[in-house]
């Protein structure tokens, strides 16, 4: 199943099911069901039945009449790995990591998955990293690698934006990867019913058009099931966090020479079979 977050003519945003080119209101099918979505994904076995019949409803709204949102507007928490595919760390110049290298995307950054991403007044390094993201359904703490499949919701295509020299002129990458705007992720989520093993998905981003990186999730140095185990072994992971995994070579700052966003410019990530995100860069007002 595809999930989304949507709004139409101005109206606060709900959750829906993407059935081909329409969006059923999740609310037409299950009254009931959370219109929160980490409280969804908390309570989608009981919800999921009533979700079956979606696409034979005929309460579809056409896709291009409605305005896409974050799918999960309000994760509790976005860690993400950095150093997660060989080609990318030949690409900075940096050692293939033995232990995997954490950092956390502040929740406030995060955007809908066609939103502009923000040039802020602070910076003109502006980078993209298209990535992986696992949405976790099942919670817990110390999940063995064994069992994570089990606390996947689903996956969506994330693109962890980066303002590189505010990365980089510190040891804690934080600040960098955490500006407003800086967390596009969708277009939807698809269960992980829906994708079985996710390290076989080409993964690529473009700019104005231009291929930059193009990949595939099998390259991933530690699995979705290795961070997993990691992460749970130190905070407990709850419904609706976003995992982002990685991203694989081609990213702007490794250019020759560095080539970063400027306003107007137009970042495109896709992933085999979760569709593509799509955001134009706009200065910060
Ligand atoms: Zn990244």
């Amino acid at each position: 199943m595809r999930l989304v977050r949507f709004s139409k003519d101005g109206a606060a945003a709900q959750i829906g099911v993407l059935t081909g080119d329409k969006v059923v209101p999740v609310a037409a099918l299950a009254p009931d069901a959370p219109q929160d979505m980490n409280a969804l994904i908390a309570a989608w076995d009981s919800v999921a039945p009533q979700l079956a019949d979606a696409a034979s409803s005929g309460a579809g709204i056409a896709l291009d009449a409605v305005t896409l949102a974050a799918p999960v507007p309000a994760p509790q928490k976005i860690p993400a790995i950095g150093l997660n595919y060989a080609d990318h760390v030949e690409e900075t110049g940096m050692d293939t990591p033995a232990e995997q290298v954490w950092f956390c995307k502040q929740p406030s950054a995060v955007n809908a998955p066609m939103g502009d991403i923000e040039l802020p007044k602070a910076s003109d390094q502006l980078d993209y990293e298209v990535e992986l993201v696992a949405v976790i359904g099942k919670g817990g703490r110390h999940i063995s690698a064994e069992d994570a499949p089990n606390h996947v919701f689903g996956y969506a295509v994330g693109n962890d934006v980066s303002v590189r020299d505010w990365q980089l002129k510190t040891a804690q990458w934080m600040l960098g990867k955490s500006f407003d705007t800086h967390a596009p992720v969708g277009p939807a989520i698809v269960t992980a019913d829906e994708i079985g093993d996710p390290h076989r998905l080409a993964i690529k981003s473009f700019v104005n058009g231009e291929l930059r990186q193009n990949s595939n999730t099998k390259h991933l140095i530690f699995t979705v099931w290795d961070q997993i185990a990691e992460l749970s072994q130190a905070m407990t992971l709850k419904p609706g966090d976003l995992i982002f995994t990685g991203t694989p070579g081609g990213v702007g700052l490794a250019m020759k020479p560095p080539s970063f966003l400027k306003a107007g410019d137009v970042v495109r990530c896709e992933i085999e079979e979760l569709g593509a995100i799509e955001n134009t860069v706009a200065a910060e007002a």
